[in-house]
């Protein structure tokens, strides 16, 4: 299943984007273009089924306490989950495997998160949406065979110093090692880190992907 109902904003991205790439001649057209040709959501699991998902905003297990969204599927951009599985990949030959915590966040739940949290360094203002409101970002954590989540430096969202990429103080040098095999797996296929979320990664071409507000699916 493919989703593709982009919200209007999204019609403005693809605007800026084609007057870019396109030097401003009849960029109207050539943005309903880039629009229309912008790779649809899918759902991770049907391009790697080997990742685990627990979507943390589906739950009111999360740092907001309240359940930002219905859906339980994962959703990111086709050619950012055909990387993610190639990390998987990559992680699999060492006995490990990616548990994914978000992925696509509808653009809504952008201002629901940032009502809860206003101007903090850790979302992105709802002005301009997140990497992850575009289907071009994930936070993950490690596996091992059994599933069994590796130790990092913080549990998900914690909001503190210890999450910042690189951080050692209060961090054993076991997580930090565990912290850097992630990142070293994710960079290999153009996942860029977060400075501030030891969990947080970025597709490097995210500005191919617009904004978007479709549902997330239910199972
Ligand atoms: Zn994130």
């Amino acid at each position: 299943m493919t989703l593709s109902a982009d919200r209007p904003g999204a019609v403005l991205g693809g605007f800026v984007l084609a007057i870019v790439v396109l030097g401003g001649s009849g960029a109207t057209a050539p943005a309903r273009a880039a629009r229309r040709e912008a790779p649809p959501l899918v759902r991770l699991r049907d391009v790697c089924p080997g990742v685990r998902v627990d979507l943390r905003y589906a739950t009111a297990d999360n740092v907001f306490r309240r359940r930002l969204y219905d859906g339980t599927i994962a959703m990111l951009r086709a050619p950012v989950a055909r990387r993610l599985a190639r990390v998987q990949d990559h992680l699999a030959r060492q006995g490990l495997g990616l548990k994914v915590w978000d992925a696509y966040r509808p653009y809504h739940v952008q201002g629901i998160m940032w009502r809860i949290r206003p101007g903090t360094r850790y979302l992105s203002n709802p002005r301009r949406g997140s990497k992850h409101n575009r289907g071009a970002a994930v936070d993950v954590t490690l596996v091992d065979r059994a599933g069994a989540e590796l130790p990092m430096p913080t549990p998900f969202d914690e909001f503190s110093p210890r999450a910042h990429r690189g951080a050692t103080r209060g961090v054993s040098p076991e997580r930090q090692k565990n912290s850097r095999t992630l990142e070293a797996a994710m960079r290999a296929e153009g996942f860029f880190p977060n400075r501030w979320e030891w969990w947080h990664f970025t597709a490097s071409d995210w500005q191919r992907y617009p904004l978007a507000d479709v549902p997330v699916p239910r199972e």
